[in-house]
Order: C-alpha cells, then structure tokens, then sequence
C-alpha cells in the first residue's frame, strides 16, 4: 500500500509517500517561513499563493524522490481541516486532480490526526492510549482506545502552547516562529523568573496560556519602567518551565486516570526540548511508553497525513470530488 500525502494546511507546503502506513518512503516540505518572518506570523493571503506556486513542484517532486510513478500508488490522502480555508483548498483541489486523473480514491484527513500518527511512523501504537498535542493552534489531551478513536479529555480555554511561545517571542524580539527561539535562550539561563502555573481546577484536563503570556508582558513593562534591563533568557527559562510544568504534570494525571499503555506527544511544540526531557522523564518514573516524533515530524508535514490516511484507508473512510475545506473540522473519530 502506497498513499501520496498532501499537506497545506497553514505555511508549509508538503508532500509525502508513505508505505504501509509505517514506512516514509519520500517527505518533502516546502516551508514558507522566510517570507512570512517579515510579517511577524503567517498571512493567509500569501500563505495561499506560496501553496500556488509550489504544489506541483512538491508532488512532482515527491514522486521523483520515491522513485515512483502514479500508477504505483495505493490512494491520495490530503488535510482536509482544520487550518486556513483558502491554503487548505489549494492541497485538496491538488488531491482531487491528482486522483481524478489517475482514478484513485480520495482519504480526508484531519490535521491533528496526522500530528497523531506521526508517531506510528516511530513504533507501532499501542492502545489504549493518551496524545497530548501541542501545537501552534491546539493544546489539547486526546484519548484513544483503538485506532481512529479520538476522545478529547482537555483542550485550552484560550491560547494554544504555540501561540502563547510565538507571542512570548515576539514580546522579546524574537523572529517568527518564536519556539524554537525561546526553547534555545531557556537552555541559556540557569535560572528563571518565577512565572505562575494555570492549573486551573483540580479535576480539569483543560489548560490556559494566556494568563501566564500576560505574567511575561507585565513583567517586561514593570521592569521597563524602572529603567531596569530585562535578561531574555531568564525570561524564556521562566516562560518555559511553567509550560512544561503545566503539560507534563497533568499529562501524567490523565495518563494515570485513563490507564493507558502508551504516552506520545505531538504538534510542533513537541519539538521541545525542555518538553521532551520532561516527558521522557516522568514517563520513565511511571513505567509507561513514551514517544515523541522526530523533530522532522513534529512541525507541519505531509508524512503524518499518509500515516493516518493508511489505517483510514484500511477502515474504509473515502472522499469524493466534492469535498471541501474545513476550517473548523472537529477531531471525530472515523471507527
Ligand atoms: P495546528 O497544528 O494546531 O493547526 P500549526 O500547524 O500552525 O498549528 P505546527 O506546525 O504543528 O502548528 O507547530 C508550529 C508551532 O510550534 C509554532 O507555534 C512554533 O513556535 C512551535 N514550535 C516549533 N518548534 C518549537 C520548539 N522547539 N519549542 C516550542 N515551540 C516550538
Ligand atoms: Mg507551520
Ligand atoms: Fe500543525
């Protein structure tokens, strides 16, 4: 089974072919990065053009990588939603073409699945299971008893943990996309300033960034006003620890209530290194199997989306020409 997967949900244009749901058989990423930097953030409007210029190009590349022609290929699988409606249509009118014209069914994914399932491209999953997923739009705690299963236990009441380090970042004069910028001054610092922890109440898998993102502007601006310089990197380690504290505890919470045999994080936020020591650890003291994808795989791509779209495919789930983007797709489960 080979499944051609297309991505282009927000800024990143991708393609991939994956094997048998396990195996990358070709991974290309387009990232537009460089031009939306000068905007600070990700302009929908350019966004759509850049997936314009570029879909062909990373297909046609895709194919070549892996060797492979269309007619080798099992199914077309594309993201359907959520993401930004005008970028997600360029990568499903590429899909459906592309299907239409070499007669191949049609799989929608939804974006967060594929976060999901870029970890069955690590080891096989083994259930039942809990996803926290991090990312620049979701912060949520998923459970899942079977493949294709998805039961959201806790989700952000306001900002998603990417949002919040992009916002943080930019507060501090980072470029866009301030993660990775935080996550590297945090690694600078021995210690951090002390910012507060939203548990919110005792029971709740939800979480909240937005008051711990205030904490850090009111922080910069009180200490601007008595004329004293602020140090970046304490701040990022402050910034940090209080997300990861936050994630990692009440990760564990759920991963004990729900008794799951597995753990995996996903989403670009779980490219973290601070994040991904402190999972890796408290999941070690649990005695519970912990996975998280390779950097590579956990910002946006197209290997997660033919990774999901393989046990889809295998469950049956099919598109059609009609389909559309979806903005607002809520994570359902397709069992
Ligand atoms: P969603 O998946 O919710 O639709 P998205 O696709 O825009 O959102 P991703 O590509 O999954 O988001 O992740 C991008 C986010 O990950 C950005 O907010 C970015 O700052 C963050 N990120 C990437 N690397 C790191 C890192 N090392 N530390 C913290 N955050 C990071
Ligand atoms: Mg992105
Ligand atoms: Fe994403």
């Amino acid at each position: 089974q080979y499944i051609l997967a297309i991505e282009t949900s927000c800024d990143e244009t991708a393609a991939a072919i994956i094997r048998n749901g396990t195996e990358i058989v070709s991974n290309v990423v387009a990232s537009q990065i460089e031009s939306q930097k000068r905007f600070g953030g990700v302009v929908p409007e350019i966004a759509s053009r850049h997936h314009v210029e570029q879909i062909t190009i990373v297909i046609e590349e895709t194919l070549k990588d892996a060797n492979m022609q269309p007619s080798d290929l099992t199914a077309v699988a594309v993201t359907e939603g959520p993401g930004l409606v005008g970028a997600l249509l360029i990568g499903i009118n590429a899909a459906k073409a592309f299907a239409f014209v070499h007669g191949l069914p049609l799989i929608p994914v939804h974006h967060i699945a594929g976060h999901i399932y870029a970890n069955a491209l690590v080891e096989p999953l083994q259930f039942p299971l809990l996803a926290l997923v991090v990312s620049g739009g979701h912060t949520e705690l998923v459970f899942m008893k079977e493949h294709g299963s998805f039961e959201v236990i806790g989700e952000t009441r306001d900002d998603a943990a990417g949002e919040a380090y992009d916002k943080v970042a930019r507060v501090l004069k980072m470029p866009y996309p301030g993660g990775p910028h935080i996550d590297r001054m945090a690694h600078e610092a021995t210690e951090g300033i002390d910012f507060p922890r939203a548990w919110l109440e005792e029971d709740s898998y939800d979480f909240s960034f937005s008051g711990l993102k205030s904490a850090v502007i009111n922080y910069k601006h009180n200490l601007e006003q008595r004329g004293e310089e602020i140090i970046p990197e304490k701040v990022a380690k402050g910034f940090q620890d209080s997300v990861v504290e936050v994630l990692t505890k009440k990760t564990v919470r759920a991963a004990r209530e729900y008794k799951v045999k597995q753990v995996i994080a996903a989403g670009g936020v779980s490219a973290n290194k601070g994040l991904r020591e402190s999972l890796e650890k408290a999941f070690e003291q649990e005695g519970i199997a912990f996975t998280v994808p390779p950097l590579k795989l956990c910002t946006d791509n197209a290997a997660m989306i033919g990774a999901a779209a393989a046990h889809m495919y295998n469950a049956g789930v099919r598109g059609n020409l009609a389909m559309n983007g979806l903005p607002g797709k809520e994570l359902k489960s397709w069992i």
